[in-house]
């Protein structure tokens, strides 16, 4: 199941996608409207089945003309892993680490699929990351990685849009991954059973203006779904809509010679197989 979240007219909405690919959905105030995604997950997958089959009888939203949102909108953590590929931890000066390198996000930095990326005042550096979405669906603690998996309900698509002179202003990259309007995610979420398991082998593609600048596959990954959950959950409890942004390979403006930045214009794609396709424009702040 592919599920959108949106809003048009000032309400929101949800659409899940029929078999053609169609959407049909209800906006919320229609008492057939089930209610925000990040509830309906909080509530377990029979509650997302539920809902989809009430959404389907719902009319046709065609997300050309609604403004699509982040499938999630306030997901209780937004936890990134820098770092994840070992071609983009090379080009980036860094050994291949041991332990992921864990930096969150706050949910002030997202925007959804067609909303512009800001190139703030501040700095000229801004630059694409084009990622997997791991999306939780049961929380726990102490979660074994054989089991790890359990507990994902799906998957979506990541712009970890950084600011790179604010990123390495300070040992932690805080403020250049959290600038407003820079966390582009979407376009939707896929459930995991569409998926093969943990999202891997998966062709990732960044391209900006039409030019492919980041070619991977998401088995390129060097801490898997999987891992990232057995390990992050060693720490913290993982709850139910938290997402896990599961970092970017090889590719990004800054390790280029020369540094290629995003500017207002440009247009920023990231598609993954069998998920679909994130598209973002670049506007100045
Ligand atoms: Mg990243």
């Amino acid at each position: 199941m592919r599920f959108a979240a949106f809003t048009s007219g000032g309400k929101k909405g949800l659409a899940v996608a029929g078999a053609d690919g169609v959407f049909h959905g209800f906006f919320d105030g229609n008492s057939e409207y089930p209610g925000s995604l990040g509830s309906l997950i909080a509530k377990g997958s029979e509650a997302l089945d539920t809902a989809a089959a009430v959404l389907k009888n719902g009319p046709v939203i065609n997300l050309n003309q609604v403004q699509l949102l982040p499938p999630i909108q306030t997901p209780g953590k937004i936890i990134c892993v820098g770092l994840n590929y070992v071609d983009h931890s090379l080009e980036s000066g860094f050994t291949p680490p041991s332990y992921p390198t864990i930096f969150t996000r706050f949910t002030s930095s997202l925007i959804g699929a067609g909303s512009p990326i800001i190139r703030p005042k501040a700095s000229t550096q801004l630059d694409y990351e084009g990622e997997m979405v791991v999306v939780i669906g049961t929380g726990g603690r102490h979660i074994a990685e054989a089991d790890a998996l359990k507990h994902v309900i799906g998957y979506s698509i990541f712009n970890d849009a950084s600011i790179r002179d604010y990123q390495m202003k300070s040992p932690q990259w805080t403020v250049g991954k959290n600038f407003d309007a820079t966390g582009a995610f979407g376009p939707w979420l896929v459930t995991a059973d569409e998926l093969p398991p943990g999202g891997t082998g998966l062709h990732l593609q960044t391209r900006l203006n039409g030019t492919v600048v980041q070619d991977a596959s998401t088995s390129d990954m060097i801490f898997s779904a999987a891992k990232l959950i057995a390990i992050l959950s060693e720490a913290l409890t993982l709850s139910p809509g938290d997402i896990i942004v599961s970092g970017t390979p090889a590719g990004v403006g800054f390790a280029r010679k020369p540094q290629l930045y995003m500017k207002h214009g440009d247009v920023c794609e990231i598609e993954i197989e069998g998920i679909g396709v994130l598209r973002n424009t670049v506007v100045d702040e």
